[in-house]
């Protein structure tokens, strides 16, 4: 497929608006920012979009607020039933869209199709869900009453995503919220403002069709004060951030602030333990996917490994060797296993990393070269590191392997924790009683916690997210659309007296006193 025929294919344009809660609603704006969209296998400019103004901003938000008037009213499951069409959408626009995600954001095909099919499968989850937004009944504790909580939805959505998951973030938090009720404010990253663009048209067709325009809106922006605008807003109840650990805690003191709702899904700083009796097979397709995958780009990419030190001999030549096969190159081409970084910046930080692990007396076992070519392609790289080195603490957003060794189990799980983050961790083991201890209270201290499975690929069935700095966010399955909706504690007397909790009495008693209580 041709950049020009993709294009085609997703409505997209050389030049175009970056925001709009309907077709008919596009911006005319074009003195508030202009995203370059780049492809980071070249380097070169896919296309230019218009950035949001303020007032756009406050279009889309009133719209979205009309919207929610009436689309709060529609049944839950004929909400549901607008996702499924938006479901079919994607399917049937998977291959393009996947291809999309290859050319912006760098992933290989299979990654950039796994992501478009993430959307499906949350797309299918929300259409169950919107049949089983169940409340509790509760005995009540007095005669002829009856309790129950039922679930609202807040309103209006806001949700602000990262660069490395273009499209399927969105989908976690869009289509739940939808189903729940509420109308969505997108504010996408502006390293990859196509992908969004493409998802908006395809939406903006579905719902147009299904009578229901303007309950997603799109808002591209490269301003970091609209955005901020955008967090500080008491219209929006609940902002779901995803993006990095600095950003997210200025997210979580704005919205703090306004007493409003966060739901946070930030940096992570995954480690995979390698006990004396795994599967080394196993745990080098594991690592290899975890580490390599996506150029070390996900938020649940394997920064660390903690290797049994009677392991180590035997698993990292088998890694040495399996990197040595990694192919690096154009994400679209089939032989591909690595695309490039994102951007300079990125290659920038992928250096500066290995500049402070070096200084710190690291040692690089492979990898560590940026490569001379255009576009923004680093090698995979294998570092002996020590946990506790300020660059190991971090994360860092580059196919950088961080590798240690341990004696007791105890020793790994303690180094495993002992860093900020709390998104994913893993362990490969044959042993019973190791894999308990690592899922025990005392074991892992992550959101994740994987037996005999890297830390990255999670499925929509659980609900994701992770501790510490990682934010306490969830998404996905489960039961995490609570997130996305308010809930309520009805009581209801169908009886004709009128007792009062606690065995409270209150008002004139034949004694003539007042609010005797127990
Ligand atoms: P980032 O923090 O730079 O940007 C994330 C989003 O925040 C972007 O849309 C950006 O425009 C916006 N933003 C920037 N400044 C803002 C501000 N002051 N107020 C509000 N929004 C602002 O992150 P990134 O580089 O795009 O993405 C990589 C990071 O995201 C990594 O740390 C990764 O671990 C994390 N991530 C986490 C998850 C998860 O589910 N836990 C998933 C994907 C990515």
């Amino acid at each position: 497929m041709t950049t020009q025929s993709l294009f085609k294919r997703l409505g997209l344009a050389l030049e175009q608006p970056g925001g709009c809660y309907s077709s008919t609603t596009w911006i005319r704006t074009t003195d508030a920012g202009v995203m370059e969209s780049q492809n980071p296998s070249t380097g070169t400019v896919l296309a230019r979009v218009y950035g949001c103004s303020d007032a756009d901003y406050n279009t889309f938000v009133t719209g979205l607020q009309q919207t929610h008037t009436s689309w709060r009213m529609v049944p839950a499951p004929k909400r549901g039933e607008v996702i499924r069409r938006i479901g079919q959408a994607l399917r049937e626009h998977k291959d393009a869209l996947g291809t999309l995600v290859s050319l912006e954001v760098g992933k290989i095909k299979a990654e950039g199709d796994g992501e478009v099919q993430e959307m499906i499968d949350m797309a299918d989850f929300a259409v169950g869900l919107s049949r089983m937004l169940y409340g509790q009944t509760m005995h009540s504790e007095r005669v002829h009453h009856r309790m129950y909580e039922q679930w609202h939805p807040l309103g209006v959505v806001g949700v602000i995503t990262a660069f490395n998951f273009p499209v399927a973030v969105w989908a976690w938090n869009a289509f739940v919220a939808a189903v729940a009720g509420n109308t969505v404010l997108w504010k996408p990253s502006p390293k990859a403002p196509l992908c969004a663009l493409a998802v908006q048209q395809l939406c903006n067709r579905v719902l147009e069709e299904a009578g229901y325009p303007g309950v997603f809106a799109l808002c591209a922006t490269d301003r970091v004060a609209l955005a901020e605008k955008m967090v500080g807003d008491e219209r929006l109840p609940l902002i779901s951030f995803t993006g990095s650990v600095p950003v997210g805690r200025r997210v979580a003191a704005t919205v703090g602030h306004r007493l409003g709702r966060t739901l946070l899904e930030l940096s992570g700083n995954n480690a995979i333990i390698v006990d004396e009796t795994a599967d080394l097979e196993l745990a080098t397709r594991a690592i290899m996917f975890g580490a390599v995958g996506t150029a070390g780009q996900r938020c649940t990419s394997t920064r660390r490994l903690i290797v049994h030190e009677s392991q180590y001999g035997k698993l990292l030549p088998r890694l040495l060797s399996a990197y040595a096969q990694v192919t690096i190159g154009d994400p679209l081409q089939p032989n591909v296993l690595m695309g490039p970084l994102i951007d300079g910046q990125a290659v920038a930080r992928y250096r500066a990393a290995l500049d402070e692990v070096t200084k710190e007396g690291g040692e690089v076992l492979c990898g560590g070269r940026v490569l001379d070519r255009p576009g923004y392609f680093v090698e995979p790289t294998i570092v002996r590191a020590q946990n506790h080195w300020n660059i190991v603490q971090q994360e860092t957003f580059a196919p950088i392997l961080y590798v240690m060794t341990y004696r007791t189990l105890d020793e790994a799980i303690q180094m495993q924790n002992a860093v900020p983050q709390g998104l994913s961790s893993a362990l490969f083991t044959t042993h019973l009683r190791h894999s308990e201890a690592f899922l025990s209270a005392a074991g892992s201290d992550c959101g994740i916690a994987n037996l005999n499975i890297g830390t990255s690929g999670a499925e929509i069935g659980g609900a994701f997210g992770g501790e510490k700095t990682t934010g306490g966010g969830r998404e996905a399955g489960s039961d995490a659309w609570k997130a996305y909706m308010r809930r309520q504690t009805t009581t209801i007397n169908w009886g004709a007296e009128l007792p009062l909790a606690q065995g409270v009495t209150f008002g004139p008693t034949e004694g003539g006193a007042n609010g005797a209580s127990h």
